[in-house]
């Protein structure tokens, strides 16, 4: 799983730092996303989902990566 961020997206609200902050972090510039982890482990794949679910400005997306199946997500 990989994580996608869209800085030009990102409007700074915070809610993927308050939710994961092992993986996200925000720039002392402009408050914009930050990826600490773009890859994070399997173990954390719940909480990520949770967290790019929370962002309101859907900057953040996944890439699953090794599936070709071309699953379709919901
Ligand atoms: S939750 Fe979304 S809008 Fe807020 S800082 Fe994270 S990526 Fe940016």
């Amino acid at each position: 799983m990989k994580i996608i961020a869209d800085s030009g997206r990102c409007i700074g609200a915070g809610m993927c730092v308050l939710a994961l902050g092992e993986v996200f972090d925000q720039s002392e510039e402009d408050g914009t996303v930050v990826l600490l982890d773009p890859d994070p482990p399997a173990s954390m794949a719940g909480a990520v989902r949770r967290a790019v679910q929370l962002c309101p400005s859907g900057a953040l997306s996944l890439a699953e990566g090794d599936r070709a199946d071309g699953e379709s997500d919901t």
